[in-house]
Parts: structure tokens; sequence; C-alpha cells
């Protein structure tokens, strides 16, 4: 078969499966299982694809008809238009954690500070998504990552290599806010764990059963890490910018007098920026 027919009968397959995006899955599957670039996949349509590459290429169909998010079977996730190396042990980057980037670089460079001496605290890093962003678009900045899980501090300092960014990113392992001692910092951003226990339960499968739990779980309200950014965060920074999950936002608004709340580009409140002075 070629790669004509090959996606073809794939869309086919995962639209039966209920898969949502079936047409770009499977262009995504293929380019990883023959090595060209999605683009190129139109460019040799008519390329025969060898029985190694067309059993390889099965293998990812399947893992992902059991569930299986397509970033941890390529193994990379796009975020900030840059790549990051994904696998099990780390939340797959999201799109809304976009809008918590820009935020965070709309801060900085609005500030009052010169962007040379800024220094950011990123809790609970996960693959490094965030600091690494923040390094590659704001280079002179300094940034401390925190991470409780040591496979997930791999990845980020994986991660942080491959975009050449290193040397800016200082990666604490420990509880949250505990690596960061007694230092402060400009600005401290965190995607925390937020879902409420009881909800992980009700996620989809691809979130449930693949991603960890460790970076889903933020206690019976869901409030447990937020509660935490708005208690101790401000003995380390006077600027907190965090997100937050569905119908958290009340909550919040009572937590912390002076906060401004955004919403995401679905409409929904997603992210807080608390002000201590
Ligand atoms: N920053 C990444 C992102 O935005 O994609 C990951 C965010 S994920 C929602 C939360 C992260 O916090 C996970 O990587 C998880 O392992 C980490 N985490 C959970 N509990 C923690 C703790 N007590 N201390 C530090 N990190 C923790
Ligand atoms: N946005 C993630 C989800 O709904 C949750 C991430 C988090 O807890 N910070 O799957």
């Amino acid at each position: 078969m070629n790669i004509k027919e090959v996606l073809a009968a794939t869309s086919d397959y995962l639209r039966k499966h209920e898969i949502e995006s079936p047409s770009l899955e499977s262009e995504i599957l293929l380019a990883s299982a023959t090595g060209l670039k999605r683009i190129e996949l139109y460019t040799n349509f008519e390329r025969e694809l060898s029985r190694e590459i067309l059993d390889k290429f099965k293998v990812t169909i399947r893992r992902r008809l059991k569930n299986e998010p397509i970033s941890y079977i390529v193994g990379n996730q796009a975020f900030m238009s840059l790549d990051f190396f994904v696998d099990n042990n780390v939340l797959v980057p999201r799109p809304e954690t976009e809008l918590l980037v820009e935020k965070s670089i709309d801060i900085v460079t609005s500030s009052k500070l010169p962007v040379s001496n800024f220094q950011i605290a990123d809790i609970g890093t996960g693959s490094g998504c965030i600091s690494i962003s923040l390094a590659k678009y704001l280079p002179a900045v300094m940034i401390t990552a925190t991470e409780s899980s040591p496979r997930a501090l791999d990845i980020a300092k994986k991660n942080a290599k491959h975009h050449q960014v290193e040397s800016k990113i200082e990666f604490l392992q420990g509880d949250f806010l505990e690596p960061l001692k007694d230092k402060k910092f400009d600005l401290l951003v965190s995607n925390p764990p937020y879902i409420p226990t009881k909800d992980i339960e009700t996620l989809m499968p691809d979130v449930r059963n693949f991603e960890p739990h460790q970076a889903l779980n933020g206690g019976p309200e869901g409030l447990d890490f937020i509660r935490k950014l708005i208690t101790d965060g401000p003995k380390h920074s006077d600027t907190i910018i965090f997100e937050f999950g569905f119908g958290q936002a009340d909550a919040i608004r009572k937590l912390c007098l002076n906060v401004k709340i955004l919403k995401d580009y679905s409409g929904i409140e997603r992210i807080a920026i608390c002000k201590n002075k």
C-alpha cells in the first residue's frame, strides 16, 4: 500500500472507533512511523510502504485505540511552538497552559524591573514546558523549577538540554515550594494539580488511564495546591500567576483579595494573577 491508501484506510478505521480527529491522528502516527514530516506525507503520496513500517504503524494504531494519548505514542507534544519530549511520567502540555505562559511573558516585559534581573520560579514543572518556553522567549531571565517526581524532572532536564536553556534553569526536586527555601523571586508561576480527587474517575480514559494522577489530583476540592500557592507563595514573590480548573474561580477570589482572573480561549475562567502588594 502507498501513503495515500494507508492514510485513507486508517482515517476510516479511527473514525469508526470514535477517535475525535481521525485524519489528523492518522497523519501524526504515519509521520512518526515513517520518520517523515506531516507535510512530506502529501508530497510522497504514491510512495509504497515497507512491511516493516506498516507493522510499526499498526502497533501505534493499536495503542491509540486503547485510548493512549497520541503525544505519548509519538513521544512529543508541541507547546508555544516548541517541541517537547513527553512520556507517561509527565502531563501532556495543554493549549490552555500556553495562555499562562503568554501572560507570564506580559508580566515580565511590562515590569519596571530590567528583564535581565528577573527571577521566576515554576512550581510543579512536569515536562518543563512552562520554564523552557519562558527561557526561550525571555532569554535574559533566570528560572528555578521545582518538581516532586524525579522521573518528571529527568524529562524536564532532557527538554531543557534539547532547547539549549539548561544553564538558565535550576531544577530542584522536592515538595512544591519547599525547595525554594527562603529565596525571593519576581514572579511565581504554576500549573498545579487541581482536579478534585473524586472527579479523576470521570475524566476521559485518555487522561484517567494514562496521565500521572500525581499531576492531576488537587485533593478533595482540587484546591490543596492552590491554597498553598496563595498562603505560602507571598513569602517568595509579590506576584503569583497560576492555572486553575472549571468552577474554582469564586473559591480563589475568597482566598486571595487582590486577584485578577482571566478566561481561556474557550471563555472559561482559567488563570489567576494574585498580587500581594
Ligand atoms: N508544569 C507542567 C505543565 O504545565 O504541563 C506540569 C503541570 S501538572 C498539572 C502538575 C505537576 O506538579 C506534575 O508534574 C506533578 O508531578 C507536580 N507535583 C505534584 N505534586 C507536587 C508536589 N507536592 N511538589 C512538587 N510538584 C508536584
Ligand atoms: N488541564 C488538565 C485536565 O483537565 C488538568 C491539569 C491540572 O490539574 N493542572 O486534564
